[in-house]
């Protein structure tokens, strides 16, 4: 890749762009040619089979996988490398952590720190890793607990929240670095029915303040109450996207259809 190829940092750059991305595993080609393009405010949810790659492209855009070719962008900053002398050159470890700070991640297990409360969970990185000061770190950590209707478990350990109530902890602790975009991978997949509710009114109260994301979920209601746009992927493809009304009412392809019927 040079630098020829990607475009410069601008200020009209959507939040997140993904450009022509390819990714492998071994023989297996993971994502193919993916493009997407989320703008700042917007919520974007990908469908698709287990298997498609949503979890690969979500990790790419983090860099927490490396893509194969094409290039993505995150509020207009080229992820993973700088531009210098015309070519481009690998980020540092540090400059990718630093970068990965703006970008939230949700994942489905919650991972959180198990031999930490949640408050300390939560100021663990901004505190540590970005050095801010102790107290305003405190102070926002605690507003976000409330933000996440938690506002009395601070020093409670994750072992005994429940899984609602623990990815509702991972939520607060990925909006503590103030994201410019938040990424969430099938983050009601792992609980039991009658808590799914609770951490997707969360992510609704997101989407209504204004939070850019990218939502891996089944949750195909969701989609169509809070999505500007839904993805469909399928063997590394994005196979269609449009507006929720369009992809899940009216799919163009036999291949979304087919999943929508499994799915609804
Ligand atoms: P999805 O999230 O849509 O279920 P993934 O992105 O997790 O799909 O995986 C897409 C494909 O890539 C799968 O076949 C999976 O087995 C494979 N894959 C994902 N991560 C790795 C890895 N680190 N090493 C090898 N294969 C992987
Ligand atoms: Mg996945």
């Amino acid at each position: 890749m040079t630098a020829a190829d990607t475009p410069a940092r601008s200020r009209t750059a959507p939040m997140v762009s993904v450009r022509g991305v390819y990714k492998r595993f071994g023989a297996a080609e993971v994502l193919r040619d993916v493009d997407l393009t989320v703008e700042a405010g917007h919520v974007t949810v990908v469908l698709g089979p287990s298997g498609s790659g949503k979890s690969t492209l979500l990790r790419c855009i983090n860099h927490l996988e490396r893509a194969d070719r094409g290039h993505i962008t995150v509020d207009g900053e080229l992820i993973g490398y700088r531009r210098g002398r015309g070519v481009l050159h690998e980020l540092k470890e540090k400059q990718i952590l630093r970068q990965r700070g703006a970008i939230g991640f949700v994942f489905q297990n919650f991972n959180l720190f198990p031999h930490l409360t949640v408050l300390e969970n939560i100021v663990e990185a901004p505190r540590y890793a970005f050095r801010r000061p102790a107290a305003e770190v405190e102070e926002q950590a605690r507003a976000l607990l409330e933000r996440v209707g938690l506002a009395g478990f601070a020093d409670a350990h994750p072992r005994t929240l429940s899984g609602g109530q623990q990815q509702r902890v991972a939520i607060a602790r990925a909006l503590a670095l103030r994201p410019k975009v938040l990424l969430f991978d099938e983050p009601t997949s792992a609980l039991d029915p009658e808590l799914v509710g609770e951490v997707l009114d969360v992510i609704r109260d997101l989407a209504a303040g204004g939070t850019t994301m990218i939502v891996v979920t089944h949750e195909i209601g969701f989609a169509r109450e809070v999505a500007d746009t839904v993805v469909f992927m399928d063997q590394g493809r994005i196979v269609e996207s449009g507006p929720p009304g369009r992809v899940l009412d009216h799919p163009a392809h036999e291949r979304t259809r087919a999943f929508l019927e499994k799915v609804l």
